[in-house]
């Protein structure tokens, strides 16, 4: 098998061979300086040629659209800065800290809340992990990032290892996108790193159309131990309808993973464009209840700062 990250090397990061790839008119793409076309080739091969309005294509395309300045759309729209113990840990909500553990992604999702984020910070997690440590409170680690899968596996295991030591963690969360880009990223070794540690594994995909989705896709998740779900961004012009919501939540429950969360967009800078209206987001939830079992209908949430929990919208 192909390693992952010569696989990831086969991302496209050229605007105009994506452009020539998928047989768009270059003029309609912009050169993105600060947070570069990144897409994977899997999901570039999955884009229906010459439409720019693909659902996937408009997920990593960066566009004029982006250039729009709209009053309520900041750098930082979830106050990330404000609860940093260091640069690499935030502590938003209680009982769960989070690492970001790298700027690394598989690929640049134009709607990312964390696209600004100023990452740094030292080669290992010793100050992160002395403090997490320090605080008994805490019960949960979640890694994310950047995509906490874009670290390597001899890393993640020293990582891991790391909080394995801390008595009071007891849970250990991904999120990442990493399996719908690259599902070769799901080794053996990162499998059996999870399976042989005490830690219990809760892996949440980050999904967004059904497209995205398929059997190399669903064969890496299937060998994840512990609990399967997923996140799913609202987003105009790629998964705003009763149709496409329900096949991607009816296609995740078919194969063992639970829809978890239905995020309405964080007002990032550069993504105005693919904001859904609460009331529509309300609407297609009420719509998938009356079609779809309880267990395969996210809760419908948005992050609001200094709340002391993701807000239920109701
Ligand atoms: S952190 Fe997640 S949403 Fe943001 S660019 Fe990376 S993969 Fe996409």
């Amino acid at each position: 098998m192909i390693h992952w990250r010569t696989l990831q090397k086969d991302n496209f990061r050229d605007w105009k061979a994506l452009a020539q790839f998928l047989e768009i008119d270059p003029s309609k793409v912009v050169p993105s300086p600060f947070f570069p076309l990144n897409m994977p080739r899997r999901l570039a091969e999955k884009v229906e040629k010459g439409r720019l309005e693909d659902p996937i294509l408009r997920q990593f395309l960066p566009t004029f659209e982006e250039e729009k300045i709209v009053e309520g759309f900041s750098r930082d729209p979830v106050s990330d800065r404000s609860f940093q113990k260091t640069p690499r840990l935030l502590q938003k909500y209680p009982g769960r800290a989070l690492l970001i553990c790298t700027s690394a992604c598989v690929m640049h999702c134009r709607f990312c809340f964390r696209q600004n984020y100023p990452y740094e910070g030292t080669n290992d997690f010793e100050e992160e992990l002395s403090l997490i440590a320090q605080d008994p409170s805490l019960i949960e680690v979640i890694l994310s990032g950047g995509d906490p899968l874009s670290l390597s596996d001899e890393r993640l295991k020293d990582l891991i290892e790391g909080l394995e030591k801390i008595p009071h963690i007891k849970l250990l969360r991904f999120h990442t996108r990493f399996p719908i880009g690259i599902p070769e990223r799901i080794t053996e070794a990162f499998v059996n790193i999870l399976k042989t540690s005490r830690l219990q594994t809760v892996f949440i995909l980050h999904t967004n159309h059904p497209r995205e989705l398929d059997g190399d896709v669903f064969g890496a998740l299937q060998k994840i131990p512990g609990t399967l779900l997923s996140q799913t961004v609202l987003i105009k012009g790629v998964n705003d309808s009763l149709e496409t919501l329900k096949e991607l939540f009816l296609t995740l429950s078919c194969q063992g993973i639970i829809p978890y969360y239905l995020h309405q967009l964080d007002r990032v800078k550069q993504a105005s464009h693919f904001e859904v209206p609460i009331a529509e987001g309300l609407e297609l939830i009420q719509k998938l209840r009356g079609c779809l079992p309880g267990y395969a209908v996210p809760t419908y949430v948005q992050e609001i700062p200094f709340e002391n929990a993701k807000s239920i919208i109701t």
